[in-house]
Order: structure tokens, then C-alpha cells, then sequence
């Protein structure tokens, strides 16, 4: 149990938290484009939505397709921090969060948490011409949260696991 968390860790939250995980997308998941150009395949039109010109920023954020479960995680995560950000591409795709939102540090990190599980979705269903469900990534969300506890209670620094997760956990 305990080397599983480890590698969930690293997997997971290492990836999320401690790198840049645009970077990584960006080397491991070619756009339409890029096939298009290295002539692997005929055209550049999203499989989602079929409009042409398929960035990455486009599959992972623009789609209209993928944008509907975009509405829905950005809608929760203002629910359970009560409040009402405009999140752009600047903050789901780069990870950033503007100080002038003025966020405690438990919700900053929280939010990128939350953006990650959802990004980590599309990119699993990355050929899907279906969005993934708002039901996964609200799953994916809690299970991330049990697993970060434990690890937290390891520690013995419950309280920042507390400081992150609190309003989650009370919201459901
Ligand atoms: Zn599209």
C-alpha cells in the first residue's frame, strides 16, 4: 500500500504539482497539426467537433465538446469555494492563478488539483469523440483526496490536508 501511494504520488500529483505539466503534454501528445504536418494524416479537423485548425489549446480546452465538461468542473469548483473567477485558458492549460483572485493557498492548490484531474480525463480519452463525464472527474477528485490524506496523516501534517481539501470534503 504504502509504494502504491508513492507511485500515485509521483504519477500523479509529482506530475500535477512539481513539474510543468504543459510542458510534458506538449512533448508527449502531438496535435492534429503536427500529424499533419509530418504528413502522418490528411487532415487537422478536430474528430470532436470537426472544425479545422486543431491546436492543442483546442483539444484540451476550446472544443466545444470538451467544453461542456469544462463547465461543469468550473461551475463546482466556484460552488465549493463560494466564489465567481473567470477562469480562461491562461488558468486551466498554464496553471495560473491570478493573486488579484485573492485565494488562500489551501484553495490555490486545491483548484490546480481539480484542474488536473480534469485535464488527466480529456488526455485519457484523448480519441474519445465524447467528453468524459463530469461523474468521473468528481470520482477521480475524491479519490485523489483519500489518497492524499493518507499520505498527509503519514506525514503527520494532517492540517494542510485539511487546508486543500476541506471545502471538497464538505461540499459532498
Ligand atoms: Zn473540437
Amino acid at each position: 500500500m504504502e509504494s502504491c501511494i508513492g507511485i500515485y504520488k509521483r504519477c500523479f500529483l509529482g506530475f500535477e504539482i512539481e513539474t510543468n505539466p504543459t510542458k510534458i503534454i506538449f512533448r508527449i501528445y502531438w496535435t492534429l497539426q503536427q500529424l499533419l504536418r509530418k504528413k502522418l494524416i490528411n487532415s487537422d479537423r478536430c474528430w470532436r467537433c470537426n472544425s479545422i485548425n486543431a491546436s492543442l489549446i483546442h483539444m484540451l480546452w476550446k472544443c466545444p465538446v470538451i467544453y461542456l465538461l469544462w463547465m461543469e468542473v468550473l461551475a463546482y469548483i466556484n460552488k465549493v469555494l463560494g466564489k465567481s473567477l473567470l477562469f480562461e485558458n491562461i488558468h486551466v492549460i498554464l496553471n495560473y492563478i491570478p493573486t488579484v483572485w485573492g485565494l488562500t493557498k489551501g484553495q490555490q492548490n486545491w483548484i490546480l488539483r481539480a484542474l488536473m484531474v480534469a485535464k488527466r480525463l480529456i488526455l485519457k480519452a484523448w480519441k474519445d469523440n465524447h467528453p468524459p463525464p463530469f461523474t468521473q472527474w468528481s470520482e477521480d477528485l475524491r479519490q485523489l483526496a483519500s489518497f492524499e490524506q493518507i499520505s498527509y496523516r503519514k506525514q503527520l501534517r494532517e492540517d494542510i490536508y485539511i487546508d486543500i481539501w476541506k471545502p471538497f470534503i464538505d461540499s459532498l
